[in-house]
């Protein structure tokens, strides 16, 4: 009864095709979560993610939930995620995540989860942070605490999309501070970021992260581009 009401008064679009959404569906379409390329990376110890990092940053493990291609459901979803009305959408995934996560042995051992931060400029054009939610969403599954104090940005840098592989890699590096009010020596982090295309984000943040603090590493994030 409630669903309905709020269904009639705030009817909510598909984040995948912007159809309207039936009360029983949560921000993605039946249909669109059934054309969504899942990578299954959490089931292999080496995959595309893990080469990535290869002698850049010491991983224990990494994973994406789906990979994002030129024209594929997933660029649709993740640029929606920019528009505050489709920030639920960001946590939805990480809940598909989580589920998948609690399937392979690589992810058992978690203790904190962080996200990658915006930079608080971005974050006030944006109004929220894509990575925070989709952590949210692991967080919830998974019950562990969602840590979104260690890791800070120092200097705000260009949006990576608007740059090559090699200024990316420049553009990130020693972005990152943390603020160690924990312990956090030989735990284990689940570092979570939206999109990882050079990776260069996710190494700057992932190293000063060991140096700092010692911690282990492990990378969860939306999506891959291929
Ligand atoms: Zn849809």
């Amino acid at each position: 009864m409630l669903k309905s009401f709020k269904y009639l008064f705030f009817p909510e679009y598909c984040s995948g095709c912007d159809i309207l959404l039936h009360p029983n569906e949560k921000s993605i379409c039946i249909k669109c979560l059934h054309n969504i390329p899942y990578t299954d990376f959490h089931l292999h110890k080496n995959n595309l993610l893990t080469d990535l990092f290869y002698e850049r940053l010491d991983v224990k493990h990494a994973t994406s939930l789906c990979y994002f291609n030129k024209g594929n459901v997933v660029q649709k979803i993740i640029h929606n995620l920019k528009f505050h009305k489709h920030r639920k959408t960001a946590e939805i995934l990480g809940e598909i995540l989580a589920y998948k996560l609690k399937k392979t042995p690589f992810y058992n051992n978690i203790s904190f989860i962080v996200p990658i931060p915006l930079h608080n400029k971005r974050q006030i054009e944006r109004g929220y942070n894509q990575s925070e939610m989709f952590a949210k969403g692991i967080s919830n599954i998974l019950q562990i605490p969602l840590d979104t104090e260690l890791l800070f940005r120092n200097k705000y840098s260009k949006p990576q999309t608007l740059i090559n592989y090699t200024e990316r890699i420049e553009n990130v590096e020693n972005i990152f501070l943390t603020n160690n009010k924990l312990d956090y020596s030989n735990k284990t982090i689940l570092l979570v970021d939206d999109v990882v295309t050079s990776g260069a984000t996710l190494v700057s943040a992932g190293n000063t992260i060991i140096k700092n603090t010692n911690a282990n590493i492990l990378v969860a994030t939306i999506a891959f581009v291929i």
